[in-house]
Formats: C-alpha cells, sequence, structure tokens
C-alpha cells in the first residue's frame, strides 16, 4: 500500500511548478517600434496565426501586468531610455523577445548614428527571433522557445526541425 502511494504521488520543487504555471501564461507588454510590430508581432496574434492557441495574446498595457517584452523594430537613442524604464517597471521574473534584426543588431540602420545596435545592449534578451520582418509562426516559436526556456532554465533550447 506504502508503495502503491509513493508511486502516485510525484513531488516536484514548487519553484519547477511555478516555472510551468508562469511557461503557459505570459502576458506580453503591448507596445511597438516600428515594421516588425505591425507586419509580423500584430500579424501572429490575429487569427491566421493564432497566438493565443498558446495563451500568450493577453497583452498588457501597462509593464507592471507584463512579464514578457516582445521588443519589435528598431530601436532609437531617442527611444532607449523609454524601452529601458519600461523593463525596470515589470516585476520579475521578467523576459525579453527581440523580434527582427533591427531589435537583434540594428539591422539595415546598423551604421547609422541614431540606432541601438540591438537592444541587448540595454536589456538582457533571452529570445532572439531574427528576420526583416520574421514570419508570424518565426514569432510564435520564439515564444515557445521561451516558454521551454522557462520550464528548464538551465537548458539551452534550439529551433526544432
Ligand atoms: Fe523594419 Fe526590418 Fe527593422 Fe523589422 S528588422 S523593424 S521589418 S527594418
Amino acid at each position: 500500500m506504502v508503495n502503491e502511494v509513493k508511486r502516485l504521488i510525484y513531488l516536484a520543487p514548487l519553484e519547477k511548478l511555478l516555472n510551468i504555471a508562469r511557461a503557459h501564461s505570459l502576458w506580453p507588454l503591448g507596445f511597438g517600434l516600428a515594421c516588425c510590430a505591425i507586419e509580423a508581432l500584430m500579424a501572429a496574434n490575429f487569427s491566421r496565426f493564432d497566438l493565443s492557441r498558446f495563451g500568450y495574446e493577453v497583452a498588457r498595457g501597462s509593464p507592471r501586468q507584463a512579464d514578457v517584452m516582445v521588443v519589435a523594430g528598431t530601436v532609437t537613442k531617442k527611444a532607449a531610455p523609454f524601452v529601458l524604464r519600461l523593463y525596470e517597471q515589470m516585476s520579475e521574473p521578467k523576459w525579453v523577445i527581440a523580434v527582427g534584426s533591427c531589435a537583434i543588431s540594428g539591422g539595415p540602420f546598423v551604421d547609422s548614428y541614431h540606432v541601438v545596435p540591438g537592444v541587448d545592449k540595454l536589456v538582457p534578451v533571452d529570445v532572439y527571433v531574427p528576420g526583416c520582418p520574421p514570419r508570424p509562426e518565426a514569432i510564435i516559436e520564439g515564444f515557445l522557445m521561451l516558454r521551454d526556456k522557462i520550464k528548464n532554465p538551465k537548458v539551452v533550447t534550439l529551433p526544432r526541425g
């Protein structure tokens, strides 16, 4: 009997259970910086690609209520202090997805005087989604990679396929 009970009870560290819950209920901060936000991020949310299938569509207007910052578009030096302030206003734990070449490295504007060459110069980035702009499916894949990373923080995740 005792062995049977032991077989049915699975004990997991509380942090692991919390991470599973967090990974399946990400609330993105609702903002965009340039064409990646319009061409790709908004499309990923609409019915054709349907990011809400995974439970990640509840974009919040306040950084206090968001736990993932999706940086979609060109980060200009003028916008950089506001991106940083929004990140600082999000409570822990929090994550960042860099969407598109501009957010990753400055993209086509990398040599320009007014563009930050990658948002990881401002905030720590968890997942990079390349493209100019990326396909909406690639953004969804980025969310799923972040989900895997949150559930298994010690595991390095690579794109599927
Ligand atoms: Fe626009 Fe391309 Fe930069 Fe995205 S990566 S914001 S599509 S220029």
